[in-house]
């Protein structure tokens, strides 16, 4: 230590505050937390949770369109699943979670709606480092609808980067857990961003397209549809697309996607529930498809649009102000 250092007066210690002032702004919305409904600005958890500071979570996320819930029948048996193999607990069963999604969409008002479930390990009183001391904590909200593509990359289709980072294997993480282990994904993203395109597909450990930030990925060759098999989230949207192409009498299959099958492909889409079914008209800088969005794109993305307003497919929030109209 200095002698300067040494001889100067101890600096006073910055006072504890008794609240937490959040000098941050939130998107208008809902959430459920330990049993209220609170607006999103209000929604917090611990620092000490173990879904902060060892990603220990998993979650779902469904929308809300036209005032009305895409496949929630899904969601919610892929995150009560989730639950299942992470050994974690809630204290509702899958209606109640489906009651808690209504109420924070009704209550936020959006017609148009990003929903979101999620179980956290939770935190133990005692900062214990076993996961089994830790009280899960569920939570939900509903913001505003958010999409992969905005409108200009869905009019002229998503310019994306194949990056060299390797999506997390299966014998890993269980891909079927929906998950927040994004930092393969993010670093994919920021990989993209410095080579000029819009989002990133990430490979798996064998080299093949595996999945990008928040989406699945199909290729079309020859009027048949494949998306990679192994080592990728079992998207809803995905699922859907196989549900269209069974009513449209396409082809569609599970199977290993390379690179260059990818970029030899006719059209190349990506699906998720932030977005729906999207076009990808460039790879790497080379136009695919021509540079346009091919026609079965286009005719999936209108059938994907039309089902929103299908009782089949769909459910009605009953809004304070407007009460759904076939429940
Ligand atoms: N893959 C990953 C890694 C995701 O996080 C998501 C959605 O968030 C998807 C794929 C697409 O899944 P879904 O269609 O259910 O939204």
């Amino acid at each position: 230590m200095s002698q300067t250092m040494a001889t100067q007066a101890p600096k006073p210690l910055p006072v504890v505050s008794d609240r937490h002032v959040d000098p941050h702004s939130y998107p208008d919305g809902i959430a459920f937390l330990d049993g209220q409904y609170l607006p999103m600005s209000q929604a917090k958890i611990s620092v000490l949770d173990w879904g902060f500071l060892h990603s220990d979570a998993t979650y779902d996320t469904v929308h809300v369109w036209n005032g009305r819930f895409f496949r929630l029948d899904l969601h919610l048996d892929r995150f009560f699943g989730g639950l299942d193999k992470l050994r974690m607990t809630i204290p509702f069963d899958s209606q109640g979670v489906a009651e808690v999604l209504h109420n924070c969409v009704a209550l936020s008002g959006h017609r148009a709606a990003y929903v979101e479930m999620l179980c956290t390990r939770g935190a133990s009183p005692t900062f214990s480092r076993d996961p089994r001391q830790a009280i899960n904590r569920f939570m939900a909200f509903a913001v505003p609808f958010g999409s992969v593509a905005n409108a200009e990359q869905l009019r002229r289709g998503l310019r994306v980067a194949i990056s060299d980072k390797v999506r997390i294997p299966p014998a890993s993480i269980d891909p079927a857990i929906k998950n927040y282990h994004w930092l393969d994904l993010v670093r994919g993203l920021y990989d993209a961003y410095d080579r000029g395109a819009d989002t990133a597909l990430i490979l798996d450990f064998n080299g093949n397209v595996a999945e990008g930030p928040g989406f699945n990925v199909f290729c079309v060759k020859h009027g048949k549809l494949s998306t990679p098999a192994v080592g990728v989230l079992p998207g809803i949207t995905r699922r859907t697309v196989f549900d269209l192409c069974a009513e449209e009498g396409l082809v569609a299959a599970p199977a290993n996607v390379g690179v260059a099958a990818l970029r030899e492909a006719d059209e190349v889409f990506i699906t998720s529930t932030a977005g729906g079914i999207m076009p990808v008209t460039e790879i790497d800088g080379a136009a695919v498809a021509g540079g346009t969005v091919g026609p079965i794109t286009s005719r999936l993305m209108a059938l994907y649009w039309q089902k929103h307003d299908d009782p089949e497919w769909s459910s009605p929030v009953s809004y304070p102000d407007r009460p759904a109209d076939d429940q």
